[in-house]
């Protein structure tokens, strides 16, 4: 059953080091092993954000395509929930070793269709394997849990899958964010439905050909690739028991909200504006660059991005300095490019309209290019002078804008942070351990930082926010990963009468 197939056994590759445009074959769904075309034969085109040039197409699937795909999946659950939980895990030290192997191919794949500069897409594959490494440690992680409860009498718990399961993913993190779901659930015992990003939906092939190399059986990872008719498909299906879902906010709550009205176990993840508070006390070299590479890395489009900072007091030797680092950047090289035109639109508007409203733009990434990419592109931008009430403020705008907010005091920074409908990620720039607790205490969010910029909690520590951030209940990753895909089941029992009996036994 978990016999290996050979390296690329004929399986599409992808030949791209360098960021040179390259085509690549068309993306289908796979469905028990085998790529397949969308029942309605409709395609949309992929992009390579970085040259703005069509780089393949990918298909759009219906409801019939989601239907075959939970057919595989239930058909393959039977065999996949009776194999031992130790032999499921090795398909996923497997699956480890091969994306290792193939890392430079993972990483320049995930350049080509997101348009992160190389480094940076390098991270994210290294993250997802992380998220894998935390799958392979759960098979230690869920023994035990047998307690005599009375004389004579035992329980214990066994965690059990749900059946078929499915995960909707975003185009900002085309391995990583699959890689949140898929350890918990297959080692949990479920099969699994994944629809990426129709934007980005080569690195999910390439996963979903790993694993199949890792040893995992046809049917228990599906593929259907799409947009919203997909997605209504997956939430609509009855036999689909949970769904993960990470996005925007706007379709995390309406997808939450349609799933759990179906009955299903939902948890959705949704956007950010996360704050980061800078106190007079910081530290100017930490604070200038870990702000500035929160704000800027994968060119902002990260739900952990910097989006506004609050400035408490004077910090303008803080402010003087990101602004020498953010100019310093080499858009192309440390910094990559916007997902699509309509994102550099949003982008734009929201700079142009702080700086009507009277903000000041003290980097300005507008009208950026980069010799020989003539993709999507907006350079490092910080908007100093913004009030809070600034949609710029306020509003997701998922791209390189950091907006500063003056305040005097940090009670006015926390409030502030408070009163963000968001809850994903705050952090606190200082020297001082006492204002580091008095803040972090206090911030409204699922991930906090000190001195950190980006305060995502390695594995084992779990990934989700708060507020309109999530909508279901516990975190993505970590343990509460495994609980979401499965359900514990108690087995009391006894083998013999007992002479002495209480009431339990
Ligand atoms: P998105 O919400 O547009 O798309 C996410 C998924 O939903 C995609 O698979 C897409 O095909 C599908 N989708 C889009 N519109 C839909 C609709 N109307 N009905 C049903 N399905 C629909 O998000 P995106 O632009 O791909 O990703 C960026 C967003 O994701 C940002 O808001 C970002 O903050 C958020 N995000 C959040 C986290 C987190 O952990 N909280 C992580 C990554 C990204």
């Amino acid at each position: 059953m978990t016999s290996h197939i050979p390296a690329h056994d004929g399986a599409p590759e992808f030949p791209a080091r360098s960021y040179e445009f390259t085509p690549y074959i068309d993306c289908k769904n796979w469905i028990a092993g085998q790529w397949r075309d969308a029942a309605s034969g409709g395609a949309l085109e992929v992009m390579n954000p970085r040259h703005g040039k069509k780089m393949g197409s990918v298909v759009l699937s219906g409801i019939e395509d989601v239907n075959a795909a939970v057919q595989a999946a239930k058909s393959a659950f039977p065999g996949w929930k009776s194999t031992p939980v130790k032999e499921r895990a090795q398909v996923l030290f497997r699956l480890k070793q091969l994306m290792e192997r193939d890392l430079e191919e993972l990483a320049w794949l995930l350049s080509h269709e997101n348009g992160k500069v190389y480094g940076q897409a390098k991270g994210s594959v290294l993250k997802g394997i992380e998220c894998v490494e935390m799958g392979t440690a759960l098979q230690n992680m869920i023994a035990g849990g047998r307690l005599e409860v009375s004389r004579g009498v035992t329980c214990r718990v066994v965690y059990e899958p749900l059946g078929v399961c499915a995960g909707i993913t975003p185009f900002n993190f085309p391995s990583m964010v699959p890689l949140w779901m898929l350890p918990q659930a297959l080692l949990g015992g479920n099969t699994f439905v994944l629809k990426p990003s129709e934007q980005v939906p080569y690195s999910a092939m390439k996963l979903a050909l790993l694993l199949r190399e890792a040893g995992l059986p046809d049917g228990v990872l599906n593929l259907v690739n799409g947009a919203r008719p997909a997605v209504e498909g997956i939430v609509g299906h009855p036999e689909i028991a949970a769904v993960g879902f990470v996005g925007s906010t706007r379709v995390a709550r309406i997808v939450y909200a349609e799933g759990s009205k179906q009955g299903k176990r939902m948890l959705c993840l949704g956007g950010a504006k996360n704050h980061l508070v800078v106190v007079p006390d910081a530290d100017l070299e930490m604070s200038s660059r870990d702000i500035v590479a929160s704000a800027f890395g994968c060119s902002g489009q990260r739900c952990m991005a910097a989006a506004v900072m609050i400035a408490v007091g004077d910090v303008q030797r803080i402010i003087d300095k990101m602004v020498e680092v953010a100019n310093d950047m080499v858009l192309g090289q440390e910094m990559g490019c916007i997902i699509n035109a309509e994102s550099v639109e949003r982008i734009t508007r929201y700079i142009d309209e702080a700086e009507k409203m009277g903000a000041k733009v003290i980097v300005d990434g507008r009208n950026a290019n980069v010799e020989g990419a003539d993709g999507f592109w907006v350079g490092p931008t910080i908007i100093d002078q913004v009030t809070p009430d600034m949609p710029a403020a306020c509003e997701e705008i998922f791209g390189p804008v950091l907006t500063i907010v003056h305040v005097d005091t940090l009670d006015e920074a926390i409030a502030l942070e408070n009163k963000s409908p968001y809850g994903n990620a705050a952090s606190i720039f200082t020297s001082s351990g006492g204002v580091a607790e008095y803040a972090t205490s206090r911030f409204q969010a699922g991930m906090t930082g000190v001195n950190i910029g980006v305060p995502v909690p390695r594995e084992p520590f779990s990934f989700a926010g708060w507020n309109d951030s999530k909508f279901g209940h516990g975190d993505m990753t970590g343990m509460d990963g495994f609980r979401f895909w499965t359900r514990p089941k108690k087995v009391t029992g006894k083998w013999a009468p007992q002479t002495d009996q209480n009431w339990m036994s």
